[in-house]
């Protein structure tokens, strides 16, 4: 994929200042572009984020295709966007991150030293000043990932209101595939529950699918949400769902304390797996977590630094469900 390739080599010549149709584009950051339609937005503004992770390319390729779609004319953007590739010193290295998940850096903490901490500062800035000139846009932070999961497709859902969602949302995440949402509080220093928390943006980051190598291609899991994303970005509308969305809520955080930490579940279990109430789920010192009934366990990762989350325990939440 050549646009792949030339992103990885130099970002800065990836998009013509105009495009077809006389959209304007400003590169605001190295790989970040800021494109605004020359009359004013059918739609909502939209953020979309990929790469935040470096290992998580298929994401990656999938915004490619948009901006090569955007730079032939095949596709006419009618709402302003901000087109975000994340981590792209981790990209170019062919790694999750070099110093420090990004994916941890959009809280209060200060990290001095870190090589990922400069690009969380200047992507914040960039949404910043892009939420400045469009008040609360959609933002899909693209992921895939590490683990099999019970659902294909899930997204998180961070968010400042607690009640159950709304037809709008979950026709927007059934359109994209989406099959569960995990319901969160706003206060993850993730990249969507930042632009949740600070400028009141539907925000989700999506896990579509399992993490690919550079160049394996796009799955199938990954169609539903390329075309939602766009009609988005032609203010079209929606297309029909194409899956059940089943939504859940956090019920706990498991986080780990020290290098004693240790889940009971066997490596490589999927995300979404279900646990007998009353069964021990991790241990960590004298420390025990036990189930309580209908929990489940999302992103287990026992191998997190300390005082990090090592895994989200979840429960259904019935009033969100399609
Ligand atoms: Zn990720």
């Amino acid at each position: 994929m050549n646009l792949l390739a030339d992103l990885l080599a130099n970002d800065d010549a990836l998009l013509p200042a105009r495009l077809p149709g006389g959209a304007q584009v400003e590169r605001v950051a190295s790989a970040v572009w800021q494109i605004t339609p020359p009359t004013a937005a059918a739609g909502r503004a939209l953020i979309v984020s990929a790469g935040i992770h470096g290992d998580e390319t298929a994401p990656v390729e999938v915004l490619c295709g948009l901006v090569s779609a955007l730079c032939s004319g095949a596709l006419v953007p009618r709402v302003p966007l901000l087109l975000v590739f994340g981590n792209l010193l981790a990209l170019r290295a062919a790694c999750r991150y070099l110093d420090d998940d990004l994916n941890r850096l959009f809280g209060n903490a200060t990290v001095p030293g870190s090589r990922e901490a400069p690009r969380a500062a200047a992507l914040a800035a960039a949404v910043d000043a892009f939420c400045t000139r469009h008040a609360k846009p959609l933002h899909l932070d693209l992921h895939s990932a590490i683990r099999d999961s019970r659902y294909a497709c899930f997204a998180i859902a961070p968010r400042n209101e607690s009640g159950p969602l709304g037809a709008a949302p979950r026709a927007l995440l059934a359109a994209c595939g989406i099959e569960a949402v995990l319901l969160t509080g706003a206060q993850a220093p993730t990249f969507s529950a930042r632009s949740a928390r600070r400028h009141g943006c539907e925000a989700y980051t999506f896990e579509l699918g399992r993490v690919r190598r550079l160049g394996d291609g796009v799955a199938g899991e990954f169609a539903a949400a390329e075309r939602v994303l766009r009609a988005l970005i032609a203010a079209e509308p929606l297309p029909e769902p194409v899956a059940q969305l089943h939504a859940f809520r956090v019920s706990r955080e498991l986080i780990k304390r020290s290098d004693a930490f240790r889940l009971t579940l066997p490596a490589g279990a999927a995300n979404f797996t279900a646990f007998e109430a009353g069964a021990l789920i991790a241990e960590d010192g004298a420390l025990q977590w036990h189930a309580e009934p209908g929990e489940l366990i999302v992103f287990p990762n026992p191998a997190v630094k300390p005082g990090l989350r090592a895994g989200l325990l979840v429960v259904a939440d019935a009033a969100s469900d399609v």
